[in-house]
């Protein structure tokens, strides 16, 4: 008895925190049903020239237009969808969303604030869709359904994806053979070596709002934000700096040479419609 007592315990799993595991469950379903019936919003917000103050384009940002709480932040969900394979089917829905709100600022431009020809859309994309073998053929359909020029689209992805080096180059070859554009979003926060940032075919740089917030008051961001406008020179990227809140942290910006920036001192993340309602 006592031999078969413990082979029992041996073959019983960990205790987990049933309660946790069911609510887990339940958002997840809450989720899908919130991705199948339209309670998705795409939410943008302005990139902007530094020097010419005119906007150059937009980063995608989703909402969940939840019916009982309200907005959920993508913090929350993208973590919940990234955990359940949700994202996707959902990081489907932003692309197209995405692609389609880049041709309506150039039907409406005449009426939106928008300055300048053309901008472009930035969308991020997770380790859960850099995973996903459709997503390469997904993106390939949406650009020939929706005919839009390819240079318009940007792809933010993160430092963690590029650790597997060879597939992470194989990703991005796949992408910019397509003829969109990459940008590495949250730089200096991951690990990725600087030494080997030239081996990628990436665009753009956005600098980590954590490094812009300390601007002023720490020399070891400011110094920073240097090194990485002067790497961006010397490999010929364009660089962006995110979570431009005041004007004197613009200000510092621009005179260390940042061209780009974004934050809500510029504008806040808001639903396309706020570009058109000045009509
Ligand atoms: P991110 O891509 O780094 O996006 C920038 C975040 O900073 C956004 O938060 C934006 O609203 C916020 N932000 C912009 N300017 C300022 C500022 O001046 N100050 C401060 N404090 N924050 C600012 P948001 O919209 O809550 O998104 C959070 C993160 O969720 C994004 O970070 C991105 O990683 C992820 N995310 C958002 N939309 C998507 C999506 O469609 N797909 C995927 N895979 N991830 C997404
Ligand atoms: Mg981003
Ligand atoms: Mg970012
Ligand atoms: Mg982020």
């Amino acid at each position: 008895l006592r031999a078969k007592l413990e082979s029992l315990r041996a073959a019983t799993p960990i205790p987990i925190n049933t309660a946790a595991a069911v609510e887990v469950a339940r958002l997840e379903g809450e989720l899908k049903a919130g991705i199948n019936s339209g309670q998705m919003q795409l939410y943008v917000q302005p990139i902007v020239d530094m020097r010419s103050h005119q906007i150059i384009g937009f980063e995608s940002l989703v909402r969940w237009m939840h019916p009982i709480t309200g907005l959920v932040r993508p913090d929350f969900f993208i973590p919940l969808a990234e955990r359940s394979g949700l994202i996707v089917p959902l990081g489907r829905w932003v692309l197209r969303e995405a692609c389609h709100a880049a041709l309506r600022f150039d039907r409406e431009q005449n009426h939106a604030k928008m300055a300048g020809k053309s901008g472009f859309i930035s969308v991020n994309v997770s380790a859960g869709q850099f995973h996903d073998p459709e997503f390469i053929p997904e993106l390939a359909s949406i650009l020939r359904e929706t005919k839009l020029n390819p240079e318009r689209l940007q792809l933010e992805i993160t430092e963690s994806i590029l650790s597997d080096t060879s597939a992470a180059k194989r990703w991005i070859a796949g992408c910019k053979k397509l003829g969109v554009r990459i940008a590495l979003d949250d730089f200096g926060t991951g690990y990725s070596s600087l030494s080997y940032l030239h081996e990628f075919d990436i665009d753009t740089l956005k600098i980590d709002q954590s490094f812009v917030r300390r601007i002023l008051e720490d020399k070891r961001s400011e110094k920073i934000i240097i090194t990485i406008i002067q790497l961006s020179q010397a490999l010929g990227l364009e660089i962006v700096a995110e979570g431009i809140e005041t004007q004197p942290m613009f200000d510092r910006l621009a005179a260390l040479g940042c061209h780009y920036g974004q934050g809500y001192l510029i504008a806040r993340p808001s639903p396309i419609d706020a570009y058109f309602a000045a009509r």
